[in-house]
């Protein structure tokens, strides 16, 4: 990737960090893997994209201007979150009862501070609430009422349930249920399940890294299910080396800690971001029956967007401050100019 920073911006972001080495800002999206094309309507299909480019331009904003990493990495979810077409706060997945339950995390990987919710119903924006407990909670991960307790006490936006429902999500909740009745759900059942879950991974122009995940979980998810994405380590992970946010069945996540396992192979084992992602995400995870994606960067700058389903919602914005967003597995993401 073509990389010049000015002058002005290095001592910047080394007033800022003290030492550190300063860096290219790249920010990485994904809206959920488990994409079915047959499934995408035109409309659809550029709604979505316009959605990304529209989340990476407002996360990329915040790192051009020198705000953190983790500041791209919420304020590119938010969007994401405020837009119907995503499973993440507006327009989240409907549970076996019929309730919305919001799950997100954040991980600053500078610092290895962390902040996560599981199981909200009126928190408007989920990944505002994790940045919340991160920054002003003794605790990494709040649930339930607690978690929107907090949310009240700290200033963070609630809306009344209803908010959430779209009516897309509603009948994909009742087709769960008829197909429930009648007979045990198939693997390309249990990918319509889990789609479009949102995520962000960021370089900031100081060096470091932060990632973030945010989702309604998995459609017609009982007695109180939690997925991948808030879990420290399963779904999000971030250190001063490396930052994934996963997508995809969470139950596979969660076992394969994926998000921490692919970090540790870059870190630690210095295995090259692609391969180490490529290894977690397209071999270890379908080896043990599961599917999805993840998208992933290091401190380099290089980018990962690794995926075992027809598509996934991605995109990415870097040196040059182009979005790039994609869609479908055989549609060219740009990361091969990039690298
Ligand atoms: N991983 C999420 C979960 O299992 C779902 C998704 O990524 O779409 O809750």
């Amino acid at each position: 990737m073509k990389r010049h920073i000015s002058f002005a911006l290095a001592i910047a972001s080394m007033a800022v960090a003290g030492w550190v080495s300063a860096a290219t800002p790249v920010l990485v999206i994904h809206g959920g893997a488990g994409v079915i094309k047959r499934d995408m309507s035109p409309a659809r299909d550029k709604a979505v994209r316009a959605a990304l480019t529209q989340a990476l331009t407002a996360g990329y904003a915040e790192l051009k201007s020198g705000k953190a990493a983790v500041d791209a990495v919420s304020a590119a979810i938010v969007v994401l979150e405020n837009d119907p077409n995503f499973n993440a706060g507006k327009g989240a997945v409907f549970t076996h009862e019929g309730k919305n339950e919001l799950d997100a995390a954040i991980m600053d990987g500078s610092t290895l501070k962390a902040g996560a919710i599981a199981g909200v119903q009126r928190v408007r924006n989920p990944i505002l609430l994790a940045r919340s407990v991160m920054d002003h909670s003794p605790h990494v991960m709040l649930a339930g009422a607690g978690a929107e307790a907090f949310a009240k006490e700290n200033g963070v936006e609630l809306v009344d349930p209803s908010y959430f429902r779209t009516e897309e999500r509603w009948q994909q909740l009742q087709k769960a249920l008829k197909e429930d009745a009648q007979k045990v759900p198939h693997a390309d059942e249990e990918t319509a399940k889990h789609f479009g879950t949102v995520g962000a991974v960021a370089l900031d122009a100081a060096g470091h890294l932060a990632a973030g995940t945010s989702t309604g979980g998995m459609t017609d998810k009982r007695w109180g299910r939690i997925g991948d994405s808030p879990l420290i380590g399963a779904g999000t992970y971030a250190n001063d080396g490396c930052a994934m946010s996963g997508t995809g069945w969470g139950e596979f996540y969660i076992r394969t800690v994926a998000a921490h396992e692919v970090c540790m192979r870059v870190t630690q084992m210095r295995v090259p971001l692609s391969r180490a992602a490529a290894e977690v995400i397209n071999q270890e995870i379908p080896s043990l029956g599961g599917n999805g994606g993840a998208i992933a960067l290091d401190r380099d700058g290089h980018i990962a967007m690794p995926f075992n389903t027809d598509g996934m919602f991605r995109g990415w914005i870097g040196a040059d401050g182009v979005p790039h967003v994609a869609i479908y597995g055989d549609e060219d993401d740009g990361l091969s100019e990039a690298e």
